[in-house]
């Protein structure tokens, strides 16, 4: 473990058993590795019998509904008392969504994430861009703090890690990831069980969104671009939810001559999330940085307050420049 990383694993250890109340927080829009890691840091901490809670920021994709004490993360009224207020996988304030008002309130802020954007925003900072994901760094905090990890912990952590990883083949998948995942399946977990429900459990919706965006595929610069909408019509044709355009960005960027895949998705006629992932060369997060937004190299977004084709109109523009 690098040093500097090392010293805030101790000072993060040492907050944790000097605060009773902690709260911990997950980005908005949560994805797999944001969940598995609150579970995964919560059941930990529940251990050493904190009073634990886990935020809701947005609601829970269906996907992760199968995960151990998913009840555990909901909303809390009234709350004043926060010891101790850990971010997870949130690369800034913002991406806390409604949960940012509470950091004022907290005694200390425990950031612990892995994008390359994070802005150190915490008291103590374990921030690792080299860390396949955030269950990456549960995994070795929980580890840190000698608590054994069990089955549930286990279960939480490698969907965590398996989410962020594309099923351990993106360029972030390490030695060290392997061997984490090596461990989790030794501690027990139903591998077969959370590929299922990770993977292999497309609603009949889901499907049919999948199929009308994929016919809508525009590609530009050479076929190295490919693009696809989403809006709030196609949703409701497909009687689908936009948590059911995962999987649909990677489908594109799977293309042969795409290095560049682009998701515009219609929250509302002014609101457009952007999700981007390369596969070769091109710096996404670098991309999404100029529209205020942010990430990892190959896998990145933003929000654009525009129309969808402003926006589209916006992005082609911004990378156009990238493949003359
Ligand atoms: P997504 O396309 O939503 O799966 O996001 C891909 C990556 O980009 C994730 O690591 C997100 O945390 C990050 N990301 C997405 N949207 C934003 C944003 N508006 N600001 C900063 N980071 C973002
Ligand atoms: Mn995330
Ligand atoms: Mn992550």
């Amino acid at each position: 473990m690098a040093s500097i990383l090392e010293a805030e694993f101790k000072k993060a250890y040492k907050q944790v058993l000097e605060s009773q109340n902690i709260y911990i927080a997950s980005h908005v829009q949560p994805d797999g590795d944001n969940i598995g890691s609150m579970l995964s840091l919560g059941l930990a901490l529940k251990k050493l019998n904190k009073n634990v809670r886990l935020l809701k920021s947005d609601e829970i994709p269906s996907d992760y509904m199968f995960l151990p004490n998913i009840d555990l993360i909901k909303d809390y009224d009234n709350i004043d008392e926060i010891d101790l207020f850990i971010a997870l996988d949130s690369s800034d304030e913002g991406r806390l969504g409604k949960n940012k008002d509470l950091l004022s309130k907290a005694k200390t802020i425990l950031n612990i994430d892995h994008h390359i954007s994070n802005t150190d925003f915490g008291h103590i900072n374990i921030v690792d861009h080299n860390a396949s994901s955030t269950g990456e760094l549960m995994y070795d905090f929980i580890k840190y703090m000698n608590i054994s990890i069990d089955e549930d912990m286990a279960t939480c952590i490698y969907t965590a890690i398996s989410s962020d990883t594309g099923s351990f083949m993106y360029d972030n998948t390490s030695a060290k990831t392997h061997e984490i995942a090596a461990d989790l399946i030794k501690i027990g977990i139903d591998k077969r069980n959370i590929n299922i429900n990770l993977y292999q459990n497309k609603s009949l919706e889901r499907t049919k969104l999948f199929i009308k965006t994929m016919d809508n595929l525009e590609l530009y610069f050479e076929n190295k671009v490919g693009l696809a909408k989403i809006t709030q019509d196609m949703l409701e044709d497909c009687n689908a939810k936009m948590e059911d355009s995962e999987g649909i960005i990677s489908f594109i960027r799977d293309i042969s001559p795409v290095e560049v895949a682009i998701l515009l998705k219609e929250f509302s006629n002014n609101e457009i999330k952007v999700s981007m992932r390369s596969k070769r060369y091109i710096d996404v997060a670098k991309i999404c940085s100029n529209f205020g937004g942010g990430g990892h190299i190959r896998a990145a977004g933003c929000t654009i307050n525009e129309s969808i084709e402003e926006a589209k109109a916006l992005i082609l523009n911004e990378i156009e420049g990238l493949f003359r």
